[in-house]
């Protein structure tokens, strides 16, 4: 699937005169994305992205509701209070709503993005109410059902915001001994249904659509499309990628005309014709993505997440992951697996690295440095599959990150040195290798009857990762990359250690992530603790050493490495090819699940003497339009917030009319 967070540790810096770090909220840092190339591009393209980035703003909604039937209201009680209380540093009980309305946004409701556990407000439900009265008397509007008072929404909403064993986790794929992987995940992609209702039932629209247990224990699927579930907000995506359409070029207005039709219909065929008419526009200077795409917040990884992307090429720094698509068959012709698993025409790979101009839904603010589609295998296998690399965001990752999250988990001065030079450029690269060679390769097994997101349910999404990452891990000290000049071959050595080095010591620190507990949830993490535990318990690689009281894990034997990594890449395209569930739960569960929560307390105790994040959102910029009296845009100006509340209000404010009331 289709997406990488980033891993590796971005390098210190550069001296830079405008802002990237904007403030920390508790963990999180958030950080403004710059779209520079934006002004430069022609009216006919700007008009094009303005529309399709309304389009983004208009299925936000959706995302929140996804996530947790009560965000949207939560998010309405929260706006009201926070909103009028304009951008002043506040202390008491007003503070804490702020701080809780801010992590609220950045994680698309009360549940942390990387370890799916809930947070709570921290005031007392006597003070919050306290402050909604007061809003209230200012003159602010509350979600109020019919002949409902304030009071008894506050009572209905308390345990939401209050309690953290009222529905504690997002999505669980390995819930408690004797729980379901549905009723145990709070999300709201299911309604009353557990795995055992699911046998021999049918869906005939598992990506976009909510399973419903229905009064007499009927399930009945309620469809993401236009007139039915979302139908609003769906709706007005729809006139906005209408009125996109006269500015696309012809490949790319081919495929907006598809995605309408999907959203009208909902159909898998409908869906399957605008992933190939997407795959079809391979030159069209902005692209978007747009719907129902990444299946992590399922815990049985067939129901898709609304999200939307909106981007342009980044002409620049195109040329390396253009390289590495352009040389895939070659990649695919020395994958160390079994000869059967290996696509013998791969055809149709398209990369490009790009700017982003806004993220909404499940990719923003919290958004992933690399994306490839479609996830549909079988549209892979036949059509080819097109990559991305966000260039904007690397760029943003690196210039706000602070040097020690480095040199505090290094074992030597040379580890920190290379780390400086080259981990920032060796981690862009395995990026656009995990996405473009990584998922973009393989194929599965003839044998197969259904696809592999089906035969290996809450274990896939761990296990396609951990296969892209190896992916590039193995072509790494491949003396092919040098050939295709993506570095000098002087250099390579380095990058392989650095590179080495740095996935090592990020199994360790990602662990700062998961402050509670001693499971980790999230897929792409499990997915590098698997690797790396993996490698210690199987290779030399990996020595884990102590100092003065700390604990490292030192890449000690790239060769080693880079040989495990091919024998568990071997294994790990078996068990997608075949299907093999069994094996699946066995390797995720062994090792990328499970750690020592000492160790966790020890590097929680490390990063937060730095004060170092442990993820970071970003502030997209903002379009504005200028128009002629005639209502025709001549103009878009590009300019940028610097503040993650005034724009997470304009959005709210921006689908406002498209909320219906309960
Ligand atoms: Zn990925």
């Amino acid at each position: 699937m289709a997406r990488t967070s980033p891993a590796s540790i971005p390098p210190a810096p550069a001296a830079t005169d405008r802002p990237y770090l904007v403030e920390r909220v508790g963990e999180a840092a958030v950080v403004q994305v710059y779209a520079d190339g934006f002004r430069d591009l022609p009216l006919r393209e700007k008009t094009l992205i303005w529309h399709l980035a309304q389009a983004a703003i208009a299925g936000r909604d959706i995302f929140y509701d996804q996530r947790y039937a009560h965000n949207l209201e939560m998010r309405d009680v929260l706006e009201a209070v926070v909103g009028q209380e304009g951008r002043q540093p506040q202390a008491g009980p007003i503070a804490a709503v702020e701080r809780y309305t801010k992590l609220f946004w950045i994680n698309t409701g009360p549940y942390n993005n990387h370890t799916a556990r809930k947070f709570v407000l921290e005031c007392t439900p006597a003070e919050f109410r306290d402050l909604v009265h007061a809003a209230e008397r200012r003159g602010a509007a509350f979600p109020l059902r019919d002949g409902e008072t304030l009071d008894a929404l506050l009572d209905r909403l308390e345990p939401f915001f209050f309690d953290p064993d009222v529905d504690p986790t997002v999505t669980s794929k390995t819930p408690p001994p004797g729980h379901d992987i549905l009723t145990a995940s709070a999300n709201n992609l299911y309604v009353d249904v557990t795995s055992s209702d699911l046998i021999g039932f049918v869906e005939e629209y598992g990506l976009n659509s909510r399973l419903v247990k229905r009064e007499g224990g009927r399930l009945v699927e309620e469809v993401y499309r236009v007139g039915e579930i979302y139908g609003a907000q769906i709706g007005a995506i729809v006139r906005h990628l209408d009125a996109a359409i006269p500015y696309a070029t012809e490949a790319m207005a081919a495929a907006l005309r598809a995605l309408i039709t999907f959203y009208t219909t909902g159909r898998r065929s409908d869906r399957e014709a605008y992933d190939i008419a997407w795959l079809q526009d391979k030159a069209s200077p902005v692209d978007t993505i747009n719907g129902f795409i990444e299946v992590y917040l399922d815990a049985r990884s067939i129901k898709g997440a609304w999200e939307a992307l909106v981007f342009y090429v980044n002409r620049e720094k195109t040329h390396q992951i253009q390289s590495i698509a352009a040389n895939a068959q070659w990649f695919e012709d020395h994958m160390p697996w079994d000869a059967r698993y290996r696509k013998a025409g791969a055809k149709g790979i398209t990369a490009n690295a790009i700017d982003v101009v806004i993220e909404a839904g499940d990719s923003g603010p919290i958004t992933p440095v690399g994306i490839n589609l479609p996830n549909d295998q079988a549209i892979r296998e036949r059509h080819g599959s097109k990559s991305v690399s966000l260039s904007n965001v690397i760029e943003a990752y690196d210039k706000s990150t602070i040097p020690e999250l480095r040199s505090e988990f290094s074992w030597s001065d040379e580890e920190t040195a290379r780390a400086t030079k080259w981990s920032a450029f060796a981690a862009e690269l395995t990026t656009n290798m995990h996405e473009v060679i990584g998922h973009g390769s393989g194929r599965v097994s003839e044998h197969l009857a259904v696809s592999p997101p089906e035969a290996l349910k809450e274990q896939y999404s761990a296990i396609e990762e951990s296969r892209a990452d190896l992916v590039a891990l193995y072509f790494l000290p491949e003396a092919k990359l040098a050939e295709l000049g993506l570095f000098a071959e002087e250099d390579h050595h380095d990058i392989v250690l650095a590179e080495y080095e740095a996935y090592v010591r990020n199994a360790l620190v990602q662990l700062r992530r998961v402050r509670q507990g001693s499971q980790i949830e999230e897929d792409h993490m499990r997915n590098r603790q698997l690797i790396a535990q993996w490698l210690m318990a199987n290779t030399a690689a990996i020595e884990v050493r102590q100092r003065d009281g700390k604990t490292y894990y030192v890449m000690v034997d790239a060769g080693a490495f880079r040989d495990g990594v091919g024998r568990l890449l071997s294994e790990v395209m078996r068990i997608k090819a075949e299907g093999d569930y069994d094996a699946a739960r066995a390797l995720v569960e062994r090792y990328g699940v499970h750690f020592d929560p000492r160790l966790r307390d020890e590097v929680v105790a490390r990063v937060e003497r730095l004060n170092l994040p442990s993820y970071t959102a970003f502030v997209m910029p903002r379009l504005t339009a200028s128009r002629d009296e005639a209502g025709a845009i001549i103009d878009v100006e590009i300019s940028y917030p610097l503040d993650l509340a005034t724009q997470m209000l304009e959005y709210s404010a921006a689908t406002r009319h498209t909320r219906a009331r309960p």
